[in-house]
């Protein structure tokens, strides 16, 4: 059995889901309550591989919003990731992966330390942060949408915001090592880990947004913000390739304009139906075939047996270990959305 662990992008969103799922008890609730709302499996999953594999899967919404972060409510944020994984074990889940802000909290908060919650001794090996495989999928994104828009990667600018983080670094270590890329810019807010990722890649410009945003042929969005950002595209080179990784998005609203092209990134189709609700609920286009490329991978590592914490810890994904579950994605019928 694969579990998910996942949370809405908003307490608007939050509330209109809670109706349509048939919880009315949480859709008129404010933020207040959402915080003490404990963790609810809602969604029962079949997938079914091309080799002919079937496996079965829970989806464990944890309740946490994005807001809990920016108002500050953050015992009541890891309270929800700690719950939501104890409820998952408690359900006899094999191998869960932590969807979305999930994995940011858990490290960014070292709930690892928080190992007990109540009856139930979290087993870490239960979990996976699904970021090996959405940075893998982010990556062939980039080689692949790339020459759908007529973008050379040879001649190519390739700016990462986020670059810094887990799923970022990989990224930049991935074009660094199975590409040509010209340049890479990274962006984010500490300087001291941009420094030290420039000088494990050995290449890179340290830039700030507003400076590197008019100089990439290609912008990868991997930034933990809990609010997408405006951009202006009339700043953006033409063609440009956006690659939105972030959940919620990183970017606030669609760049309209014929020749920026945005992408939904970090996320997979399947070559087959799944049968569930919840990718209808977080609106993709596709919901019985498009899913986030982490929750992928507690499908992969269950299909193949793999019930260990592939992913884990904070940029230690190997381009390595990003080959390996990028060939158990291909094998299992798992391609990257492109344009
Ligand atoms: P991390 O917390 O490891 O990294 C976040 C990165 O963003 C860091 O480099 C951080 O650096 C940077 N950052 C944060 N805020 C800002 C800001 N305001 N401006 C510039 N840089 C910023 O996160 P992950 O790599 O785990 O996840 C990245 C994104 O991918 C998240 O939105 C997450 O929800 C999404 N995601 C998508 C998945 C999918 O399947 N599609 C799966 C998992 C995650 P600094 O703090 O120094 O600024």
């Amino acid at each position: 059995m694969f579990g998910l662990i996942g949370h809405l992008t908003s307490l608007e969103h939050a509330q209109s889901v809670a109706r349509e799922l048939g919880y009315p008890e949480y859709a008129d609730q404010d933020l207040d309550f959402w915080c003490s709302a404990p963790p609810l499996i809602v969604d029962n999953i079949t997938v079914t591989s091309v080799t002919g594999q079937k496996i079965e899967g829970q989806y464990v919404e944890s309740c946490f919003l994005p807001e809990m972060l920016a108002t500050r409510r953050i015992k009541a944020a890891t309270r929800k990731i700690l719950n939501a994984m104890a409820h998952a074990q408690k359900h006899d889940i094999h191998i869960t992966a932590l969807g979305g802000f999930s994995s940011i909290i858990f490290e960014n908060f070292n709930l690892e330390q928080f190992r007990q919650v109540r009856n139930t001794t979290l087993e870490f090996e239960r979990f996976t942060t699904g970021n090996t495989h959405t940075a893998y999928i982010i990556s062939k994104q980039v080689e692949e949408a790339a020459k759908q828009v007529g973008i050379n990667l040879s001649e190519a600018t390739v700016a990462v915001c986020g670059a810094t983080g887990d799923i970022g670094s990989a990224v930049c270590r991935w074009l660094d090592a199975k590409t040509d890329v010209k340049e890479l810019l990274l962006i984010a807010r500490n300087q001291e880990r941009l420094q030290d990722l420039q000088a494990e890649l050995g290449r890179g410009k340290i830039m700030v947004l507003e400076q590197a945003l008019p100089e990439a042929d290609i912008i990868v969005w991997v930034a933990s913000m809990p609010k997408g950002v405006e951009i202006n595209p009339a700043i953006l080179k033409k063609p440009c390739l956006i690659i939105d990784g972030g959940y919620p998005k990183n970017l606030a609203t669609k760049v309209q304009h014929p020749d920026i092209c945005v992408l939904n990134g970090g996320i997979v189709e399947h070559s087959l139906d799944i049968d569930w609700k919840i990718m209808q609920i977080v609106n993709m286009d596709v919901p019985a075939r498009q899913l986030f490329a982490c929750f992928a991978e507690s499908m992969l590592l269950e299909f193949e047996k793999l019930r260990t914490n592939f992913s884990w810890g904070r940029n230690q994904i190997t381009v390595e270990k990003m080959s390996y579950i990028g060939q158990i994605s291909l094998k299992h019928g798992f391609r990257p959305l492109l344009v």
